[in-house]
């Protein structure tokens, strides 16, 4: 019998574990996708509304109006799906999500997505079999915008749902003083709204640096504020560093680690984002999720005790497609039998293993998560143990060139354009 499998999301990760189940037809069946939107892209479907939609659903994507690919092309791209070669190497929101449409198009996906379809449930089954062998199969109940709900058993779910939704926001003491403006990234959409206001910028991550350079650009005054070490690169004009903020005073100013204190009309969280599945009961899986780890997940994918249940893309600082297109195929890998797994409390004790690893050596708790440097040796692990071809050296090779120039210049790096030359070679162009 084939294998019936649910995928939870068609942005990158749902697309692509759709196109490689679709590729082996004689294990799978047609996958089912489960999106609760009414187009594929997820996070790249910029939306100009924020909170919920008319339908009282929230509105997914985080992407902001201007927004370019902190990543080029050349290696943002499903290994084998390049970008169109007219493009420049960082692109638009609009030129991804065109992307997406592209790749979803060229392997015949449409016809299995379920569009304004949300997964409300999933739901281990697990049956006795003759000989005391255990088979779990999976409850997936959906419901149409209509109204209209569904229950489904599948053999595996691939949970592919991203994780670039739920703003967090950390506990600020006295910010109900603040007398401003208050929101997170997520709904930040573009910079005219705030021109010539005086800003603070919590985190000079990705988004936080991205959105104070838009800002002081419309004449903002942007305060900078994170708890990481001094920033190394020159900030344009508009912005000043700042130590984190720890509190707002009675009085509406912000008071900031080192002891100064500024006055603000907005505040900004660039805080990142938590770990949500409001369709699973974690504790039911056996996995502890908090805000920014899951635990224990075996290959950073599955609970040991589920392992036909899939996290794809929950890794964090890493070069996004090509890495979900490695966890997919191992994934689909594990299914068919071509990866035998250890045993469930092997797989705990590993996972286990390494965390107490990272933890000695000084990574904190909510990193865990993060595989960074790591993710080329993961990625490789992952084709080795499951039989595919591994990444390309010149992947790595240009990804870590990026992000040097990102941290010279964080302004500038995306006026360069790059070019392939072979399986270990870039230039740039
Ligand atoms: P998503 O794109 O979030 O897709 C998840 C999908 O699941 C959505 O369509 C959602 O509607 C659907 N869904 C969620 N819950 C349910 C449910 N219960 N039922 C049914 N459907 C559901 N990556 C790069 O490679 N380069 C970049 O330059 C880059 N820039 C970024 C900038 C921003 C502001 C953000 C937020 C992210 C950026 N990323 C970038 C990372 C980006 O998130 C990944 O590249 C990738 O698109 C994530 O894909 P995903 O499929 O995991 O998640």
């Amino acid at each position: 019998m084939m294998m019936r499998v649910a995928v939870i999301g068609a942005g990158a990760a749902g697309l692509c574990a759709a196109r490689h189940i679709l590729a082996r037809p004689k294990v799978f069946a047609r996958p089912v996708v489960f999106e609760l939107i009414d187009r594929v892209g997820g996070t790249w479907c910029y939306e100009e509304e924020v909170g919920v939609y008319d339908s009282g659903r929230p509105v997914h994507s985080s992407m902001y109006r201007d927004l370019r690919t902190n990543l080029p092309k050349e290696v943002m791209m499903f290994p084998d799906f390049p970008f169109d070669p007219e493009l420049s190497s960082f692109m638009s929101h609009q030129e991804v999500q065109k992307y997406l449409e592209k790749y979803c198009q060229s392997h015949s996906i449409g016809p299995h997505i379920r569009f304004n379809t949300a997964v409300e449930k999933v739901q281990p089954v697990t049956d006795l079999q003759e000989g005391g062998a255990t088979v779990t199969s999976w409850r997936v109940t959906s419901s149409h915008v209509s109204g209209l709900q569904k229950t489904e058993t599948f053999d595996a779910v691939f949970v592919c749902a991203g994780h670039y939704s739920d703003p967090h926001i950390p506990d600020i003491p006295g910010i109900q003083h603040f007398k401003g403006t208050v929101l997170h990234s997520h709904s930040y959409k573009f910079p005219e709204a705030f021109a010539g206001q005086s800003i603070v910028v919590l985190g000079a991550k990705a988004s936080g640096l991205d959105i104070s350079m838009e800002l002081a650009k419309v004449g903002c005054q942007v305060t900078l504020s994170h708890r990481g070490p001094r920033l190394t690169f020159p900030l344009p004009p508009g912005i000043n560093e700042s130590s984190t903020m720890v509190s707002i005073q009675e009085d509406g100013s912000v008071l900031f680690q080192d002891g100064s204190v500024g006055v603000a009309d907005v505040l900004i969280f660039c805080t990142g984002y938590n770990f949500k599945y409001p369709f699973l009961d974690s504790a039911e899986l056996g996995v502890d999720i908090q805000q920014h780890v899951m635990s224990p997940l075996y290959r950073y994918m599955m609970p040991p005790a589920f392992p036909s249940l899939f996290f794809i893309g929950v890794c964090k600082l890493i070069c996004p497609f090509p890495n979900f297109n490695c966890q997919v195929q191992f994934a689909l890998a594990v299914l068919d039998g071509t990866v035998p797994l250890p045993s469930r409390v092997q797989m705990e004790k590993e996972v286990r293993q390494e965390e107490q690893e990272k933890l000695d050596q000084g990574v904190e708790h909510r990193h865990l998560m993060v595989i960074q440097r790591h993710q080329w040796d993961y990625c490789q692990m992952l084709a080795r143990a499951a039989g595919f071809p591994p990444l390309p050296p010149v992947v790595r090779s240009l990804y870590e060139e990026v992000w040097r120039q990102r941290r010279i210049d964080p302004d500038g790096y995306r006026q360069h354009n790059y070019r392939l030359v072979s399986a270990t070679q870039w230039e740039m162009i």
